[in-house]
């Protein structure tokens, strides 16, 4: 019993409800029926019907008609019911056994499998959730493979730029000097930053982050953070302005997120503008407070604007690479914010500049 399976078990059920029904059937009226005619037969022969030469031929016809009668109705109602149970049961079990076997493709690695949807209202639910679950699985699956295909290019080029300046040196074909070293450090450096970076955006897609919100009063923090850039600033750089009310309202957020937000922003603005100026604003509005970093620089072309906050995506791969972005400070950012229950975007036009610019929830 134990390894008979579904249809098994749904067909025997059946089986054994029509059997139960149909010996009640026969039992009842088999034991009914010939009293029931002898009672009428008596009635008969109160009410002046001679019948007792006739009697006992007489019941025992209804005797032998009830009996074929009966035969036949358990032959044909048998055979009909234990048909239409079959193919209950195999209605049943189908998209199950279906399910079963898409099951087993997906977590054999085919994962674009999905099932059919079934008459069945529960089954059909059952099927939509299936589904859902293997789309969710796809997109990981496809993240994870783009991650890697990503990773590996990012991976390959200071490589490749290490190895050859070290056999250039071991062969002899490369002579040592100051700048081939500070090359070569220059390649591990960016190596390291990428890891570093890989880690961080790694933990913040997972959501491993630690995000301590707590109640916080933009204005110091801007004006620290915007302090600590004008420090850096060469003479040739661009002016660094800070344009804030000072009656902002507090906003829940994590200080420092927020200042590794800026700080990528920032930047970047630096790492684009030549010359000019970069604004850093902030701003109440409803129910929340806008924070944009705007400059004057390089711009971003209106096909490059959707890519920007993608990992490891940059509008100018060669360049940026030899002046060290990663393509990952943005998509960190993008995350931050949102871990912190905001959100970023950009606007930006070619040759005059780009705004980025994020929001925090106010308390
Ligand atoms: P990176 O570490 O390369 O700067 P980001 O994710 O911070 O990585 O930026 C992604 C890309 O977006 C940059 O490589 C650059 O092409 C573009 N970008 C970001 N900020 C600016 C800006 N202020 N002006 C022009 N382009 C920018």
């Amino acid at each position: 019993m134990s390894k008979l399976g579904l249809r098994g078990r749904l067909f025997l059920s059946h089986l054994i409800v029509m059997i139960v029904g149909l010996s009640t059937l026969v039992t009842v009226g088999r034991l009914y029926s010939p009293r029931l005619f002898v009672l009428h037969l008596e009635n008969l022969e109160i009410g002046g019907l001679n019948l007792v030469r006739v009697r006992q031929k007489l019941v025992d016809g209804f005797e032998s008609a009830w009996s074929r009668g009966a035969f036949w109705s358990v032959i044909v109602g048998a055979s009909a019911a234990g048909g239409l149970s079959y193919l209950v049961a195999k209605r049943i079990t189908e998209p199950l056994i279906h399910m079963e076997q898409v099951t087993q493709k997906i977590t054999a690695g085919h994962l674009e499998e999905r099932l059919p949807s079934s008459e069945i209202p529960e089954l059909n639910q059952l099927a939509l959730s299936f589904n859902r679950m293997a789309a969710d699985l796809e997109g990981v699956e496809q993240r994870r493979r783009e991650l890697i295909g990503d990773l590996t290019h990012e991976l390959r080029t200071p490589l490749t730029v290490v190895e050859g300046y070290l056999e250039g040196l071991a062969d002899g074909t490369i002579e040592p000097s100051v700048d081939i070293y500070q090359r070569l450090a220059r390649e591990t450096a960016r190596l390291r930053r990428l890891v570093n970076d890989l880690q961080e955006l790694s933990q913040a897609e997972a959501g491993y982050l630690p995000i301590r919100s707590v109640e916080l009063d933009l204005q110091p923090l801007l004006q620290a953070i915007v302090d600590k850039f004008s420090d850096q600033l060469l003479e040739s750089s661009p002016v660094l302005k800070l344009d804030c009310p000072p009656d902002l309202p507090p906003v829940l957020a994590d200080p420092e997120r927020v200042e590794q937000v800026l700080m990528n922003l920032l930047g970047n603005a630096l790492r684009y503008t030549q010359a000019g100026s970069i604004t850093v604003r902030a701003w109440n509005e409803g129910k929340k407070v806008w924070i944009a970093v705007t400059d004057t620089g390089q711009g971003i072309t209106p096909a490059d604007l959707p890519h920007v906050f993608e990992r490891f995506w940059r509008s100018d791969r060669s360049r940026d690479r030899a002046s060290g972005g990663t393509g990952i400070g943005l998509a960190i950012s993008r995350r931050l914010v949102e871990l912190q229950g905001g959100s970023i975007d950009v606007e930006s036009e070619l040759g005059q500049g780009s705004t980025f610019r994020f929001c925090l929830p106010v308390i």
